[in-house]
């Protein structure tokens, strides 16, 4: 082995630097703290070419005397902690003293600082965290930190950097979340010249919520609540306004922004049976616990946290969230379903049982304290089992109705089961492993029997019947037609644009992809830093649905499921064929019907949805004569 050296430091300052400044949105996020700590109410962020050349934050805070200016860009220089005890209690939001360090590390800076009572201020230069110049000058109180040419000593680094367009989206994002996390602090930020934010300060959350997330703020709803010694104030999203994504859930615990499960699980435990299956709540939430209960010193970048007692955040968030909630008068009626057992699908439907509805009209009227009580009242009842919280949540998403189109409306009355003695056994639609898709012979006749629920087409081919999906069956052969026809994907002109508001990196990342979403029928284009004008949408979808598609191939390309363009491409026409197939529960024609049942009993290559659940399951003349003891 080789022998054993103690690094420089200015190695080790740029092995630090990779773990704090990541891109320019992690440097602003890093000097917007700093600006806080300092006590600013006033920041002002402008950035040049997604901040990789010009990067500038101006504050009005305490500044620095010029001993301290020249300290700060030491490494674990700070003047937020000084022993050990203090980092179990921590009330700002830098304390490592090592952001200043790692960014001068990979740059060039210059700084500008003065104190309110010196009569003149500091100003320093330097390259690659070394101090070329240093001299007196006049300026205002505060400190004004330029950042110029990122990375330019580690083109390793250089190298993930992205387009400018999405560094820039990324820092857009930054000053975001720091001017949701301060709304006592007024911040404006640049890009390229153009004032894209611009925060009042007065310290209403609200104000903050509506300059970030414009319009659409107004549809929130607003959270209150006190638990225990914890609080929880903000707004979150109305279960109608569900999102395809958690891109819109932002969590600060005392006012620093964290990620995190339990919140988030929290947060959408909240929203249980109200949302949809694959949508997620939006929020912006502010915790506010004692500081020696959260530890806030278990990442580099300070994102994550760890509390002392789970359970409680846990409560916290969901009974103030769901008191909210259930306050709301609008909110949409969620029909309230008993638990069907899972493994008696075809069983009769129970009658609705009444413990249920009448827990949910008390839900209603409880704020989170009475809901505290209410629920250490029930804490010894049973706990109802996942499976039948999951038979549960099956039950109420199939009451939602789906889009109208073609003013088709679902019937209300539940069809009258059939009462079966012992059921037999049917297949689990997600398990699709364990179905075995039924070989059906082409050479002998069939015959259209009927449809059952809206939902499944019944044919009869000789001994045997078979039980077709509509939605899967349409879904796949609108799939397959998309996947065929490699070219463009045809598309209609918009009479008026529509506009959709997004994250700042979901509209980056679009536009950035803006000529794959050409090839899938869709026309962007920037309108706005949190907006896209829609021009043109693929053919066969309306414009709610090519929204939604937007949306949901946004949320693909940050996951990452970028990598592979036709991945990219087969995603966007699942997407485009689940969107625009008929759904079950419509009402469809007997035409229809047979096109898709001809179809399905002709080809081979219609066995599975794109999703892979099974388009058609049998049902022989053998297994009927069995269940009805003829044989
Ligand atoms: P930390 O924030 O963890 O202390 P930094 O490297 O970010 O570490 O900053 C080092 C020190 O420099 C801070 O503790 C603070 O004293 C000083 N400092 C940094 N930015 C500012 C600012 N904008 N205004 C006043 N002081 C600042
Ligand atoms: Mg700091």
């Amino acid at each position: 082995m080789a022998k054993i050296i103690q690094l420089s430091p200015h190695v080790a300052n740029l092995i630090a630097a990779g773990e704090v400044v990541e891109r320019p949105a992690s440097v602003v996020k890093e000097l917007l703290e700093n600006a806080v700590d300092a006590g600013a109410t006033q920041v002002t962020v402008e950035i040049r070419d997604g901040g990789m050349t010009f990067l500038r934050v101006t504050d009005n805070g305490c500044g620095m005397s010029p001993e301290d200016a020249r300290t700060a860009f030491l490494r674990h220089a700070t003047s937020k902690l000084k022993t050990a005890e203090d980092l179990a209690a921590i009330a700002t939001m830098g304390f490592r003293g090592e952001a200043l360090a790692a960014i001068a590390s990979v740059s060039r800076i210059d700084l500008l600082t003065k104190t309110p009572g010196a009569i003149s201020g500091t100003s320093l230069t330097l390259e690659a965290g070394n101090i070329t110049e240093e001299s007196e000058a006049g300026c205002p109180d505060g400190t004004t930190i330029i950042v110029r040419d990122l990375f330019f000593n580690t083109p390793a680094r250089m190298k993930f950097m992205k387009s400018d367009t999405v560094e820039g989206s990324r820092v857009t994002a930054a000053v975001q979340l720091q001017a949701l996390a301060h709304p006592e602090v007024a911040f404006r930020f640049l890009r390229d010249g153009k004032e894209v934010l611009s925060t009042p300060g007065t310290g209403s959350l609200e104000a903050a919520v509506y300059c970030v997330y414009g319009r659409d703020s107004g549809k929130m709803v607003q959270v209150d609540g006190k638990w225990e010694n914890f609080s929880v104030t903000g707004y979150v999203s109305k279960p109608t306004d569900a999102r395809p994504s958690r891109a819109l859930q932002t969590f600060f615990v005392n006012d620093r922004p964290v990620k995190s499960r339990l919140l988030m699980a929290a947060l959408e435990e909240a929203y249980r049976n109200q949302i949809m299956a694959g949508k997620f709540p939006a929020c912006v939430l502010h915790l506010r616990v004692p500081a020696n209960v959260v530890d806030v010193n278990v990442h580099p970048a300070k994102t994550e946290v760890k509390f002392l007692n789970e359970k409680a955040v846990f409560d916290c968030i969901h009974y103030c969230v769901l008191g909210a909630l259930n306050k709301t008068p609008d909110r949409p009626q969620v029909q309230f379903k008993p638990a069907v057992p899972a493994q008696s699908v075809v069983a009769p439907a129970q009658k609705p049982a009444t413990a249920p509805q009448k827990q949910e009209n008390f839900f209603r009227t409880m704020n989170a304290q009475e809901f505290k009580n209410f629920s250490a009242a029930v804490k010894d009842a049973p706990k109802p089992s996942p499976m039948a919280a999951a038979a549960t949540a099956a039950a109420v998403e199939q009451t939602i109705l789906p889009p109208v189109r073609e003013q088709v409306i679902l019937p209300k009355a539940t069809p009258t089961p059939i009462s079966v003695p012992t059921p037999a056994p049917i297949p689990q639609p997600e398990e699709p492993e364990q179905v075995t898709i039924p070989e059906i012979p082409k050479e002998i006749p069939w015959r259209f029997v009927g449809e059952l629920y809206n939902s499944y087409i019944i044919v009869e081919q000789g001994e045997e019947a078979y039980l077709i999906d509509k939605h899967a069956a349409h879904e796949r052969i609108l799939f397959e037609k998309l996947k065929a026809n490699q070219e463009a994907i045809s598309s209609q002109v918009l009479l008026t644009p529509v506009t959709l508001r997004l994250s700042p990196e979901a509209v980056a990342i679009l536009l950035d992809n803006s000529s794959l979403l050409e090839e899938l029928g869709f026309e962007v284009q920037e309108f706005g830093e949190n907006t896209l004008a829609i021009r043109q949408i693929p053919m066969d979808l309306d414009s709610a649905q090519a929204i939604d598609a937007l949306e949901t191939i946004a949320a693909d390309l940050l996951n990452g499921r970028k990598e592979n363009r036709s991945n990219v491409r087969d995603e966007v026409l699942h997407t485009v064929a689940c969107k625009a197939a008929i759904k079950a529960g419509w009402i469809s024609s007997e035409k229809e019907l047979m096109k898709l049942a001809e179809q399905v009993l002709s080809r081979d290559d219609l066995k599975h949805c794109p999703h892979g659940r099974p388009i058609c399951i049998t049902l022989s003349k053998k297994q009927l004569e069995k269940q009805f003891k003829r044989s």
